[in-house]
């Protein structure tokens, strides 16, 4: 059927900001994927699906229309390269900065060590100040390296601040600003094109209410 809706989204901080941006929608899961294995959840509308992934497998299930429309990061989209998608909103939920971060007061070598797990950014953002590094792939707690000696500096995303202090490391320089986006599979925007317009529509409603009501 061509008008059954498919959104990609993940367990965790983004299902649950974008719940109540969904209701506005007039679309209640009716499961909840903290509790359910289920990767697929009905919702009240039976044409509308939800499919529970990995926040980084978002922009592949959008790409290749295996989900119509999908909510991930800014970091995830600019890792993946953002092809064969749509970004047509920012849904200015789970904000965060991306941050170098590490000791203030240890020396850098010449060609510093920086571990992350957003090595495209990083290696842009060095890049650009014409900053040689050396750019050293990690998959998680990449507070860990500079505590360790693996790394001089770590590139990672930065809410509170609580995890840095945590391991005793500051932000240093402010990358840039981080938000979830809604993303569109390209072909499903021209096949799918009144449900769709309407979700997004309905959408940037909900993101506009909560802008004024804060
Ligand atoms: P915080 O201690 O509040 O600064 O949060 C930092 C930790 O949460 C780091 O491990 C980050 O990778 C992770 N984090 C912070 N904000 C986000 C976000 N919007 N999306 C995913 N992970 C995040």
């Amino acid at each position: 059927m061509s008008d059954t809706l498919t959104i990609a989204l993940s367990k965790g901080r983004i299902f649950k900001d974008t719940l109540p941006l969904l209701a506005h929608a007039g679309i209640e899961p009716l499961d909840d994927p903290e509790k359910s294995r289920k990767l697929i959840l009905d919702t009240n509308r039976p044409e509308v699906k939800l499919v529970i992934i990995r926040a980084a497998d978002v922009p592949t299930f959008v790409e290749y229309g295996a989900a119509d429309l999908g909510v991930t990061g800014k970091d995830v989209l600019l890792e993946h390269g953002g092809n064969g998608l749509y970004e047509p909103l920012d849904l200015e939920i789970a904000r965060c900065r991306l941050m170098v971060a590490g000791h203030p007061d240890r020396p850098l070598p010449r060609r510093p060590r920086i571990a992350t797990k957003y090595t495209t950014i990083t290696r842009d953002y060095y890049a650009r100040q014409g900053r040689q590094v050396e750019i050293i792939k990690l998959y998680g707690s990449m507070e860990l390296a500079p505590l360790v000696g693996l790394a001089d500096r770590i590139v990672d995303l930065v809410e509170t601040g609580n995890t840095l202090k945590a391991n005793g490391l500051v932000p240093l320089e402010h990358i840039m600003d981080i938000s979830s986006r809604l993303v569109v599979n390209k072909g499903s925007m021209k096949m799918k094109h009144a449900p769709v317009r309407a979700f997004i529509e309905q959408m940037a409603e909900a993101v506009g209410g909560r802008r004024s009501a804060a």
